[in-house]
């Protein structure tokens, strides 16, 4: 599912092709035992599902592009839900007219390369459920 190699804190990995970007990640970090930290990187996906939250319904949209997109921005962060890995990612996704479209990722599908740069915070940072705006908060 993927390589890696470590420096100090950091983890350098490389996603196998063809793997949903979301389950790999929560298995390196499963495996890894990491329980906060944060995800940069690029790529590319023949296939994106965005969602977008509506505040006042508290309500998401799901949205999936097919199409071969440039991750040009991937920027995202690790912690635990119910002792869960918990992944909260946002990408840019670069489209063939040169385009721009992105947001929250729910996943994607790599076609070609994924290369990330994991920080292990060290730390342990949950997270809960806000009934005030329907989201997962940190629990700090
Ligand atoms: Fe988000």
């Amino acid at each position: 599912m993927y390589t890696y190699k470590k420096s100090g804190n950091t983890y350098i990995l490389s996603l196998d092709n063809h793997v949903s970007l979301v389950e790999a990640l929560t298995a390196f970090c499963r495996e890894h035992d990491i329980l906060s930290g944060s995800v940069r990187g690029l790529g590319a996906v023949s296939s994106a599902t965005f969602r977008y939250l509506n505040p006042a319904a508290k309500a998401y949209v799901d949205r999936t592009f097919d199409e071969q997109m440039e991750l040009t921005c991937i920027e995202g962060n690790i912690s635990r839900k119910d002792g869960q890995v918990y992944l909260h990612i946002h990408v840019t996704a670069s489209r063939s007219d040169y385009s721009c479209i992105g947001g929250h990722l729910l996943d994607c599908r790599i076609n070609g390369a994924c290369e990330l740069f994991v920080e292990d915070l060290g730390v342990a940072v949950g997270r809960r459920l806000d009934p005030a705006t329907g989201l997962n908060l940190y629990d700090l």
